[in-house]
C-alpha cells in the first residue's frame, strides 16, 4: 500500500481526538489557514448532525452501501465506532497523494492504527483537551449528543489515550489559535510537541475531572 518512491507524492496528515475535544473546528480553521491542504471526507453510516452537510463534514451513507464499499474494498481503512461506521475513501486519498497534494485525514485510534501499518511515511497526531473535566464540559457544550451518548464518548476517549503511543505529535487544544498554530508548524515544518515526550501530560489531565474552571 506504501507509494512507489519515484512518484512525486503528497503527505498524510492523521488527526485524531477524543470526541468533543475541538477537532472539527480546528480541522475547518486549518483547511482555510492551508489552502494546499485537502480534507479527505468519510463515509460514516451515522445520523448528521445538525448543521452537517453531506458531502462536506461526511459522506452520509446507509449500512448496505458501507457493507458493498468494504465487500468492493474501497476504504483505506474503516473502523466500528458508536454502533456505526466509518471508512476513509482509498481511491481519493491514493490519488490526491499521486497528485502530490497534502492529505488531512480525522481518524479514530483504529484507524490511525491502520494507516501507521499501511503508510509507514504518515504523520499521526494526537489531540487533547487540557483536561478531561474540560473535554466533559465542551461535550456538553456542543449540546449534539444525549447525556448517555456523551458518556460513552468520554468512556472510549479514556480508552483512544490507552493507545496514544501511536502517534507522533501531542496537540493540547486549551486555546484555540494557540492550537492552530501548532497544527500549521506540525504541517508546514514538522515541529510539535513529541508523543514520547509528553507522558508528563497525563497525570494532571486525568486529575482534573469535574471542577468547575
Ligand atoms: P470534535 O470535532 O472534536 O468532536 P467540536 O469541534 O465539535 O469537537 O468541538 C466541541 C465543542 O468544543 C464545540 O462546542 C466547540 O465550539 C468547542 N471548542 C472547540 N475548541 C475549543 C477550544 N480550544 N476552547 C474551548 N472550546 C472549544
Ligand atoms: P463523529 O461521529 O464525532 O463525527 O466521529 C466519531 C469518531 O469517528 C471520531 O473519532 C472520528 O475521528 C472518527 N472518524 C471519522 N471518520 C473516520 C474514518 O473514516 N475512519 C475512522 N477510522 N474513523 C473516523
Amino acid at each position: 500500500m506504501d507509494l512507489p518512491k519515484d512518484i512525486k507524492s503528497g503527505r498524510l496528515f492523521v488527526l485524531s481526538a477524543p470526541s468533543g475535544s475541538g477537532k472539527s473546528t480546528l480541522k475547518d480553521l486549518a483547511l482555510q489557514r492551508l489552502p494546499e491542504l485537502v480534507y479527505s471526507v468519510s463515509y460514516t453510516t451515522r445520523r448528521p448532525r445538525p448543521g452537517e452537510i453531506d458531502g462536506r463534514d461526511y459522506n452520509f451513507i446507509s449500512e448496505e452501501r458501507f457493507q458493498a464499499m468494504v465487500d468492493g474494498r474501497d476504504f483505506l481503512e474503516w473502523a466500528g465506532l458508536f454502533g456505526r461506521h466509518y471508512g476513509t475513501g482509498r481511491a481519493w486519498v491514493l490519488e490526491r497523494l499521486r497528485q502530490g497534494r497534502d492529505v488531512l485525514a480525522d481518524l479514530d485510534v483504529t484507524g490511525a492504527a491502520s494507516v501507521r501499518r499501511l503508510m509507514p511515511g504518515a504523520t499521526l497526531i494526537f489531540m487533547a483537551p487540557p483536561t478531561v473535566g474540560e473535554l466533559r464540559r465542551r461535550l456538553s457544550s456542543r449540546r449534539t449528543e444525549s447525556a448517555e451518548e456523551a458518556g460513552r464518548r468520554l468512556t472510549q476517549a479514556r480508552e483512544e489515550i490507552a493507545r496514544r503511543r501511536i502517534y507522533d505529535y501531542l496537540l493540547i487544544n486549551d486555546r484555540l489559535d494557540d492550537s492552530l498554530e501548532q497544527l500549521v508548524a506540525i504541517i508546514k515544518f514538522g515541529r510539535g510537541r513529541p508523543m514520547a515526550e509528553m507522558e508528563n501530560f497525563w497525570p494532571a489531565f486525568f486529575a482534573d475531572q469535574d471542577q468547575p474552571r
